[in-house]
């Protein structure tokens, strides 16, 4: 498997592998860029169909870890970190102990925190073994779930995407279509409904839409149509890819923004969505809130007046992408981009 041909591969400072085979470790961890600080993004536990699937993730994420660092202006590089889950059984804590002291020898370069299958208790045992560790909720400067925080920056950003799209002051008396109600889904859609919006929403969760119908008046809708619905704002909160060439003939909103990462399957589904007139809020400027908050505890003591200041940031970026993308007829994916590379020098 080659890395410095590799189609993903974007001058990244450093690649580690590390493998322990008492405990059943193999995980990768990418440092793509330190300019702006220590290279910082969560964690990854995942069933890969094989290395290089895993190799692929871990230079994707790394790399959109510095351009959201970046884009949020906090003093953080981007880098990543993904385990390959073992088959059969095996010893958790002895796991995410050896990857503890994997992320202890990469010395400081990268700061770990949570990401997609690690749980609290998983970052509690990597803490054992490395101080490199952000996102917890015991210690010091400990900042917690990051949730409220990214459902937070996603709320505000609507507002700045409503007004530069529909020249509308808040999101009162509009319709937002909901894909996902998981830990940031659910607080955007309470934040929503708190401001007057109208809701319709999807999960796979049975309990997370009855939840959402009774406490916020959610209309429920399937899984295979949340994107198609007549809303004013369409909000992918799952999992990657909601825009494709399957889904993006159907989609009606003026605006997609919500809390997933890479929404656009592919990049070019940014100029499809421009080419709909369809206002797109690039998903890692907008879903940064969480990672602005890991920031202020990285930097040793948490202070709630930064991190509200750095999610008041985000509205301004927002402003320029969407600026930037009308005075030059371009995607805003691809602003976002081009002004993350500025912002990181490169
Ligand atoms: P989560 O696992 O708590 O929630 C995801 C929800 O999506 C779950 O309720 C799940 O049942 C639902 N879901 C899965 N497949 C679905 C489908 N096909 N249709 C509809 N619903 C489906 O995750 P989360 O922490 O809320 O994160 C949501 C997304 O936002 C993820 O893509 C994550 O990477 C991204 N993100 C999260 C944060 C954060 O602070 N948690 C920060 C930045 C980005």
């Amino acid at each position: 498997m080659s890395i410095f041909s590799h189609p993903d591969f974007d001058n990244h400072e450093g690649v580690y592998t590390f493998s322990e085979p008492e405990s059943g470790l193999q995980c990768f961890i990418a440092v793509h860029n330190t300019n702006r600080g220590p290279a910082s993004g969560g964690t990854r536990f995942w069933s890969y169909g094989s290395d290089s699937d895993a190799l692929t993730d871990v230079l994707r994420l790394s790399r959109a870890m510095s351009y959201k660092n970046a884009m949020a202006e906090i003093p953080l590089g981007g880098g990543k970190g993904v385990i390959l889950r073992p088959e059969g059984d095996f010893d958790r804590e002895a796991l995410f102990a050896a990857y503890g002291r994997a992320v202890e020898k990469v010395g400081g370069q990268y700061i770990t925190a949570e990401d997609v299958g690690v749980s609290p208790d998983d970052m509690r045992i990597i803490k054992t073994q490395t101080d490199f560790v952000a996102g917890l909720d015991e210690g010091d400067a400990a900042s917690g779930d990051p949730s409220p925080h990214t459902a937070d920056g996603i709320f505000r950003g609507l507002e700045v995407a409503v007004k530069h799209k529909l020249g509308v002051e808040g999101v009162g008396g509009l319709i937002v279509a909901v894909q996902g109600l998981g830990h940031v889904g659910y607080d955007l859609a309470r934040r929503l409904k708190k401001s007057g919006a109208r809701l319709i929403v999807a999960d796979i969760n049975e309990a997370a839409v009855q939840r959402a119908a009774e406490e916020l008046g959610a209309e429920i809708v399937s899984v295979d149509v949340i994107h198609a619905q007549e809303a004013d704002i369409f909000a992918p909160c799952a999992l990657g890819g909601a825009i494709n060439a399957k889904t993006i003939d159907d989609i009606q909103a003026y605006i997609v923004g919500g809390a997933a990462n890479n929404q656009l399957k592919t990049p070019d589904m940014g100029a499809e969505l421009l080419k709909r007139d369809i206002l797109y809020c690039p998903d890692y400027v907008l879903n940064a809130g969480g990672i602005i908050n890991v920031a202020a505890e990285v930097s040793g003591t948490y202070d709630y007046a930064w991190v509200d200041a750095k999610i008041e940031g985000l509205r301004v970026t927002l402003k320029e992408i969407f600026t930037r993308s009308e005075d030059s007829a371009r995607p805003t994916n691809e602003i976002a981009d081009e002004m993350a590379r500025e912002r990181l020098g490169l």
